[in-house]
């Protein structure tokens, strides 16, 4: 069986994004292969954590994606910060990988930002790194593959759960496990009202509900009391972000002056994208395309704006409606890195004082120990592509690693296992649960 194959029965997708299905890329041919390890969100350390415990099983599965795809390179992409990361995965990579030093910045992670850092090459607006002749896989995405290899599915997933919580660590879960075991094994929150931000605090969402699962795709669990300033920015109704971003912008431009697409040389404007609520009547149903290229990082909301308004969102927004309309910008001119690039870039500590985070910026050692759960709820959609159809109906017992999510061969999407053994106590066309 080939390793695409292989990927492809093991379920493996991108750990660190939305989850796009790895034999994908597995199968193409490239010129370059990239490792994601620059982990940029604040407060998340899985991906380091990952790198000082399982070096020799990253470094082996992203050399077996360098052989599957016949490039002629790699790059390691790491932060020069952590030292010790990069002392463990320089020992295992052959000649044919080149380690890539990362500032500590946001978003150094960025796949554009990472693949112009590595190779000085821009992907074209709206483009993939594949364009580019890149494949870019993120550190456990690697780790995942090399599991693949030997026939091992994805049935665990390396988080990490910092913020307001007794013992901020990293660890392996059983895809399918709540949020509300997951904080229980991080030692339990240190308030009693909280809220927790899913994938982290910049680009992921926020949630108050502990019945929620950890995904292929969850990264970080950030736990913040319920009176801190990002959980109210967070939680403002939506239509206060548009209502009051049209009554109070200013147009200081400072959104897209710091906006890391518009500085790489993508015509990406939020200031323009804010201006244009001024048009409508209640802030709501506007377009623009200056919103079309944005990575919804989060800078222009949560860093850059003086306001504190929400350009992100309008973005967000504008995209969607932009969609609806059927409606696509493409770019008028060519990409060109903006001069002040270098001089503009957000480093993380200063993002993380910004945010009002300094008292949670700790590190999250990694926990060997196994959290013991007995009952998960396993989504049947966790990846880019279509949802997998149940391979198991209500009542019958499985056995951890057994597929009970099958994609069709020639389908986008990602195959689902059993996380833990047991039975099959409820089979919707969301969820598979099982309970030991
Ligand atoms: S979220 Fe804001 S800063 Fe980030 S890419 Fe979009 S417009 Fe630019
Ligand atoms: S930074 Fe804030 S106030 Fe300035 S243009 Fe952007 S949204 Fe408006």
């Amino acid at each position: 069986m080939s390793l695409s194959q292989k990927i492809f029965e093991a379920g493996v997708v991108g750990a660190g994004g939305a989850g796009f299905p790895t034999h994908v890329k597995a199968n193409s041919k490239v010129e370059f292969v990239l490792a994601n390890g620059a982990e940029c969100e604040p407060l998340i350390h899985k991906d380091y954590e990952l790198m000082l415990h399982f070096p020799k099983e990253i470094v082996k599965g992203f050399e077996l994606l360098i052989e599957s795809t016949s490039a002629k390179k790699g790059f390691f992409g790491i932060k020069e910060k952590n030292e010790k990361a990069i002392s463990a995965i320089s020992k295992k990579l052959n000649g044919k990988t080149e380690l890539t030093r990362l500032g500590d910045f946001y978003p150094s992670g960025d796949e554009f930002e990472l693949v112009y850092e590595a190779t000085g090459r821009l992907i074209p607006p709206a483009g993939i790194p594949l364009d580019v002749g890149c494949v870019v896989n993120n550190v456990e995405t690697s780790y995942n593959i090399a599991l693949a290899e030997s026939n091992i599915p994805v049935t665990q997933k390396f988080i990490c759960v910092a913020g307001s919580v007794k013992k901020p660590s990293s660890f392996f879960v059983p895809v399918g496990t709540s949020f509300k075991d997951v904080i229980d094994f991080a030692g339990g929150t240190k308030v009693k009202e909280f809220g927790v931000f899913i994938g982290g605090v910049m680009m992921g969402h926020l949630t108050f509900d502990l019945n929620d699962v950890v995904t292929k795709t969850t990264a970080g669990i950030i736990i913040l009391p319920i009176d801190h300033y990002l959980i109210k920015r967070k939680n403002q109704p939506e239509e206060n972000w548009h209502r009051i971003g049209k009554s109070a912008c200013d147009q200081c431009s400072y959104c897209t002056e710091f906006c890391p697409r518009y500085l790489l040389g993508y015509q990406v404007e939020p200031h323009k994208v804010m201006r244009s609520l001024g048009f409508t009547k209640t802030g709501a149903a506007f377009w623009n395309q200056m919103a079309e290229l944005c990575c919804s990082c989060g800078l222009c909301t949560l860093y850059a704006c003086p306001e504190d308004l929400y350009p992100k969102e309008a973005c967000d927004k504008a995209k969607i409606e932009m969609r609806e309309a059927g409606m696509k910008f493409i770019q008028q001119k060519p990409v060109k890195v903006h001069p002040i690039k270098e001089g503009r870039r957000v480093p993380l500590k200063q993002l993380i004082m910004k945010l009002k985070l300094q008292d949670y910026d700790v590190e999250a050692p990694f926990n060997s120990k196994s959290i013991s759960v007995s009952k998960v709820n396993i989504p049947l959609q966790q990846h880019v592509g279509k949802p997998a159809e149940a391979a198991v109906k209500k009542g019958e017992i499985v056995e951890e690693g057994q597929m009970i999510g099958k994609i069709k061969n020639n389908e986008l999407g990602a195959n689902i296992h059993a996380s833990i053994g047991g039975k099959v106590k409820d089979v919707t066309e969301k969820f598979i649960k099982i309970e030991s």
